[in-house]
């Protein structure tokens, strides 16, 4: 069964908290579902919801839009948070450039206090990197990952892939991996071992080609997985059984849940 790595399920899109996308879970063939918070808010409705099921799981982060949310006080907040044995990461966070209005020394006191509080929490990180290459693998050169992490949605080069890999972070791909003209991330697909990548849908962002322009919803997983079988030469299978196996060794608090 499939693990979607990154989704928000509980985004005012779906109207009603992510139950339906939960209760279509086992006939959907998905294992797991991530739900990733990206302020205080979608924090705590993750960690909610993430206990209304013992297949969904739960991720503290502040997306690096609100850096100015980022204080002492929700950092200390968010410490007691990581406790729970239902958060698996950190994140998500990082730098995001697209919009020249964001500061982006905000961004980057942001993503180091978070990055800061998964080094005290003992957990993977979940990073966010859009259009901030330069910054992010300065940043990157400086920084140990002891719990490892990963490069969610990850839209770089191979270089830039292989500057994360050599610093152990896994590389996930999202439903951008299905557009015929993502050449450059197809290059990384193929690129990126085995046992390094995950799949995810950031839904209900980034829908995959197949229902663009749509909602997008954690089954659409499937479709990523497909694309990275083809792209890889192997089976879907494969893909699968590796991805979910991956997931569960990057966060480790998931490492007990049935993916057959
Ligand atoms: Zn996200």
């Amino acid at each position: 069964m499939l693990i979607d790595s990154h989704a928000h399920i509980t985004d005012e899109k779906y109207g009603d908290g992510g139950k339906s996308i939960i209760s279509s879970m086992a006939e959907d063939n998905l294992a797991a579902i991530v739900c990733v918070g990206c302020d205080r808010q979608s924090t705590l409705d993750a960690i909610a919801v993430a206990h209304s099921d013992a297949r969904v799981f739960a991720s503290v982060g502040v997306h690096p839009y609100y850096p100015e949310t980022v204080t002492d006080e929700l950092m200390t907040e968010f410490e007691t948070l990581a406790r729970d044995d239902k958060v698996v990461a950190v994140g998500e966070f990082g730098l995001d450039y697209h919009h020249d209005e964001y500061d982006r020394d905000a961004q980057i006191r942001a993503m180091r206090a978070q990055y800061e509080l998964a080094r005290k929490s003992k957990l993977p990180v979940i990073f966010h990197v859009r259009e901030a290459t330069g910054d992010f693998t300065e940043f990157l050169r400086g920084s140990a990952f002891p719990e490892s992490g990963v490069m969610h949605c990850f839209s770089g080069t191979v270089e830039t892939a292989k500057i994360c890999l050599d610093k152990g972070l896994y590389i996930a791909f999202g439903g951008k991996l299905t557009y015929s003209n993502s050449h450059k991330l197809h290059e990384v697909a193929k690129y990126a071992p085995l046992d390094r990548i995950l799949v995810e849908t950031d839904a209900p962002y980034l829908s995959p080609a197949q229902h663009l322009g749509e909602i997008n919803y954690p089954k659409n997983v499937s479709f990523v997985r497909d694309k990275l079988a083809e792209l890889r030469g192997v089976s879907r299978e494969e893909i699968e059984r590796a991805t979910a196996e991956n997931t569960k060794r990057l966060f480790f608090k998931m490492k007990n849940i049935d993916t057959e």
